[in-house]
């Protein structure tokens, strides 16, 4: 176990910490998050740390990823905890801005993405979210300045957002995306799942097992529309109210109408009382 982590708080401090990282001409990969980590989290970091020799972590709740309406003053938050399980895994380098050094008063500037930030899916229901990510996300990749970054397929509107922006950007990042982790009952692992009660906790499973059953039959040869008909009746039998539950093509997140137009990805959102989850499968 490392006792090197070292935690900066300034965008000066990060740059003196990543140049000493650097020093030794070694590579480094950014994994950015939003803390109260979880398995899914520390999956990223264990793959980072597979792609290069050095690993930062960022810890940052990014309020312009929030609409006013949504859980930014509530977003579990327990830095203390993120660190020691980073430790763990000898991360080298955390980053963890306050706001007012992410954003200093007067910021004004912000990266628009398209693209896949318009396909009509999380962006429906969150026109702020796509906007808030790849500005932030701009931030991180200049700010650290690594080789990789590592996002998670979990959110998977997401990673196409950040993939394409990085490309139109030219940003001189690779991004990888990595599996999502689940609990043995199915559900995606997230910070948001401390929010469910017990009962909806119990039933939160029929999400995945839908997606599960939905793709096996489309693999089948079952009309999409046909799958997706099933699925949505078992999500709402759990007590879930639906966002959506699409097949897209899995690159463009273009819609797609059968099998044969290219690899698909089913996506759903869906809240159970006052949380909302997402979860997406491949075909
Ligand atoms: P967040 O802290 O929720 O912003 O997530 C930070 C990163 O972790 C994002 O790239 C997420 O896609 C990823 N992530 C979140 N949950 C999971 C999971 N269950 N499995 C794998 N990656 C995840």
């Amino acid at each position: 176990m490392s006792d090197q982590l070292s935690v900066v708080r300034t965008v000066a401090g990060l740059r003196k910490a990543v140049e000493r990282l650097r020093a030794k001409g070694e590579s480094v990969a950014l994994v950015p998050t939003m803390g109260a980590l979880h398995d899914g989290h520390l999956s990223l970091v264990r793959l980072a740390r597979k792609k290069a020799r050095r690993v930062v972590v960022s810890i940052f709740v990014n309020p312009a990823q929030f609409a006013p309406s949504e859980d930014f003053a509530t977003y579990p938050r327990n830095i203390r905890a993120d660190l020691r399980l980073l430790r763990k895994l000898n991360t080298d380098l955390v980053w963890a801005p306050s706001t007012s050094a992410m954003y200093p008063e007067g910021f004004s500037t912000s990266v628009q993405p398209g693209g896949p930030a318009h396909a009509g899916l999380e962006d429906t229901y969150r026109p702020h979210f796509f906007g808030g990510v790849a500005t932030v996300v701009s931030k991180l990749f200049i700010q650290v300045g690594a080789d990789f970054a590592i996002f998670g397929e979990k959110d998977y509107q997401q990673l196409k957002v950040v993939t394409r922006m990085a490309r139109d950007l030219d940003l001189p990042v690779k991004i990888i995306g990595a599996p999502t982790m689940r609990e043995p009952d199915g559900l995606a692992m997230s910070s948001r799942n401390v929010y469910l009660s017990a009962s909806e906790r119990a039933a939160a499973p029929a999400l995945y097992r839908a997606l599960k059953d939905a793709a096996a039959q489309i693999k089948a040869g079952k009309p999409i529309s046909t799958a997706l008909f099933s699925a949505r009746e078992r999500i709402v039998g759990a007590g879930f109210a639906i966002d959506y539950l699409e097949a897209r093509h899995a690159e463009t997140l273009g819609p797609i109408n059968a099998r044969k137009d290219g690899p698909i990805r089913l996506l759903v959102a869906a809240r159970i009382g006052r949380t909302r989850l997402i979860d997406n499968i491949g075909v």
